[in-house]
């Protein structure tokens, strides 16, 4: 292990690898030794990143910078086989059967626009072979649920707009979560393809994907999974889920921006037209015409993020290396104290569930008589580095009857004290605005 503590590879993580792990994070090393440090919690909007991914990058592109799958030289194969190494490490990561099932985006939200722009396209006529099961027709459903961050749903909105079908949702609960009986219900036998989150970026619910994705296939449905906040936080294998797409961000797994990943069942993927088109994705072109490469060249057009994609390589490497099991078990310890805290401060309304069983990496709360950006402004002054607002979940938030909320999230790199940090801010901020409430 390159740039790695040697870790226990069993033992759960203690507080001295924690923050041996953190000294190797620049971000975190330099912020330590501040007169005031910060605490980090806002891993859900973005990670910081290990050395070993910077590195990772830096040397990509001090040694090996080249355009992949283009010309002939030596260094477009050096190239072309770190770009597609990556590819093999991402699908063994995420339990994909083959390298092929993992396409390069530019993150989820382009991942999602991936599949949604692609069955619109089969349904404008600009299909691939095998494109004729995605077609819809008016009184199809695609199924979501009240609380999908935007990105899983203004792609099925608009093409719902496109093809006539209808967009149903899943309504949220009093807290904001959603259960299998709940999809048993809105599925129907016109529901065509049901696109919900893994892990809710307010709510830090996770959904049981394996079961949602067997009622879905009863119903003839496809299925697409948000895996945004999952990927980083639990091990995660899509092939044993079942889903037929899943998409995820490299900057919210301690990898690089610009970097996102559509997986898709391989059938699935074969049979989906590219909405994006342009250079290297092709077989044939003529002044009339394109025939178009198998997945995954074929949704892949252009010049592509080759450093990007090494430096997600190395993050799925450094994840690896703890062991996602060892990952989620350290969160799930600080999911435990945030909640805990939260559920003994009278006035703070937690979203989601209490059974933290259910929750991963993150816990949002409403404070009585407090706006969120109130909030946010005493947590900025304490060093305390949150996410207010409404988390690009409009809908959900007003399912909820707020506007926004104030949202702590975590990595393994989080320490005890960051979560305390942020319980006493948030104490803090109810005394400061007057809106202390007595136990
Ligand atoms: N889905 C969820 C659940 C998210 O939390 C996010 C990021 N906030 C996204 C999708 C979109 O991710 P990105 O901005 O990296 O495309």
């Amino acid at each position: 292990m390159e740039n790695m503590p040697a870790l226990a590879q069993t033992a759960a993580l203690t507080g001295a690898d924690i923050a041996e792990l953190r000294a190797g994070f620049p971000y975190f090393a330099a912020n330590d030794q501040r007169d005031e440090p910060a605490a980090y919690l806002d891993s859900a909007a973005t990670s910081q990143r290990p050395a070993r991914v910077l590195d990772a990058e830096r040397r990509f592109l001090e040694t090996a910078n080249a355009a992949v799958h283009r010309g002939t030289s030596g260094a477009v194969g050096e190239a072309t086989a770190a770009f597609e190494g990556a590819r093999a490490a991402v699908a063994r990561f995420v339990g994909a059967a083959t390298p092929e099932q993992i396409v390069w985006a530019e993150n989820a939200t382009d991942a999602l626009n991936l599949v949604a722009l692609g069955i619109g396209e089969a349904n404008a006529g600009l299909g691939v072979a095998g494109s004729e099961r995605y077609r819809l027709e008016p009184g199809d459903e695609i199924l979501v649920t009240e609380a999908e961050h935007h990105a899983n749903l203004i792609p099925w909105q608009r093409l719902a707009a496109k093809t006539g079908a209808a967009l149903k949702y899943i309504p949220a609960r009093e807290d904001g979560t959603w259960t299998l009986d709940d999809a048993r219900e809105a599925l129907t036998d016109r529901t065509r393809i049901f696109a919900f989150g893994h892990v809710s970026n307010v709510t830090g619910l996770v959904a049981p994907v394996a079961e949602l994705v067997e009622l879905a296939r009863a119903a003839g449905a496809i299925t697409v999974l948000d895996a945004c906040q999952s990927v980083p936080h639990i091990p995660v294998d899509f092939g044993a889920l079942g889903v037929d797409f899943a998409a995820f961000s490299g900057h919210k797994m301690l990898g690089p921006n610009g970097i996102g990943v559509l997986y898709g069942r391989a059938e699935m993927l074969d049979a989906l037209p590219p909405s994006r088109t342009g250079g290297s994705a092709i077989t044939k072109v003529t002044m009339e015409s394109a025939l178009f490469m198998p997945a995954p060249q074929r949704f892949e057009p252009g010049t592509q993020p080759v450093s990007q994609v090494v430096g997600l390589c190395a993050a799925v490497a450094y994840l690896e290396d703890i062991g996602m099991e060892r990952v989620a078990a350290r969160e799930h310890e600080l999911v435990e104290r945030l909640v805990a805290g939260i559920a003994e401060t009278p006035g703070l309304r937690l979203l989601g569930p209490a059974d933290t069983t259910q929750r991963v990496a993150l816990a949002a709360v409403s404070v009585d008589g407090v706006h969120a950006h109130d909030v946010g402004q005493y947590l900025d002054d304490q060093g305390v580095l949150v996410r207010v607002g409404h988390h690009c979940a409009q809908p959900l938030h007003r399912a909820l009857g707020i506007t926004s909320s104030t949202r702590a999230s975590v990595h393994v790199t989080t320490t005890e004290d960051e979560v305390d940090r942020f319980l006493d801010a948030l104490r803090g901020a109810q005394r400061y605005f007057g809106a202390e409430v007595s136990a």
